[in-house]
């Protein structure tokens, strides 16, 4: 049985999909996806010995080897172009990984149809990857499982791509408009935490980095509880 985490980004896969999953660990995702009859064939990418071999055993167990294939490389270094993988998932890392990750693979991505994409912290970094990139944002999903708030991005290469706003960067354009539940916790936890360091940087001594780093807190402070004092 797959977390509630996984199974929403399984969700956001389409019927008949070639997936790659770029860290896949034990491969629990790209094996619900062919046993459920969603993906046609994956490859499960790890860069670690560890996590490879996790990786591999679990498709034996589930007698999968026909159809997904475990290959140890970093990043999108194990897609290939005969391979026709149409949807790439890359969950439960960091977003600024995550934009590394598509950075260095960009010309592995051609015939790529879809990213699922879910980073654990910092998904501004995937969407600013997005615009400069040619890829739109066409849906967004925050969850929260185990007291963590988790967000999935999906993206779409487009011939044009939208500008975001610093607030659509930092919150999710589809997310903003959404205005779940979990999204307002998920910001007015992070405004406070920020709220707290700024004020325990009120008695330090004044360097320039600090004054810079507090600025910069303030501006987020600002641009988060304009947009939800906006919509309540
Ligand atoms: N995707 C699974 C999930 O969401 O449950 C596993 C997440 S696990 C926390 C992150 C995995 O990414 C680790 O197994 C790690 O070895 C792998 N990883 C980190 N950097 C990577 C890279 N550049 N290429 C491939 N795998 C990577």
């Amino acid at each position: 049985q797959l977390s509630n985490r996984l199974m929403r980004v399984a969700h956001h896969v389409p019927a008949g999909a070639v997936v790659a999953d770029i860290g896949s660990d034990h491969a629990y995702l790209p094996c619900y996806l062919v046993l459920n009859g969603i993906a046609e064939k994956a490859i499960a990418g790890e860069v670690v010995q560890g996590p490879y071999d996790s990786a591999r055993n679990q498709v034996i167990q589930e007698q999968l080897t026909g159809q997904i294939e475990v290959r140890l490389a970093s990043g999108l270094g194990a897609v290939q172009p005969q391979d026709g993988v149409t949807v790439v998932t890359i969950a439960g890392m960091g977003g600024p990984l995550i934009r590394t990750i598509l950075e260095q693979g960009k010309e592995r991505l051609a015939g790529v149809e879809r990213l699922v994409l879910q980073p654990n912290v910092h998904a501004r970094s995937i969407r600013e990857w997005a615009v400069e990139n040619g890829w739109s944002i066409v849906n967004e999903e925050i969850l929260k499982e185990n007291e963590k708030i988790y967000e999935i991005l999906i993206l779409e290469q487009t011939d044009k791509t939208k500008e975001l706003s610093p607030e659509e960067l930092l919150m999710g354009p589809v997310l903003m408009k959404e205005f779940s539940a979990v999204f307002q916790e998920k910001w007015t936890k992070e405004c406070a935490q920020w709220k707290k360091i700024i004020s325990s940087m009120e008695s330090a001594e004044e360097t320039p980095e600090l004054a810079e780093k507090k600025q910069e807190l303030s501006g987020k402070v600002k641009l988060v509880e304009e947009v939800l004092k906006n919509e309540n």
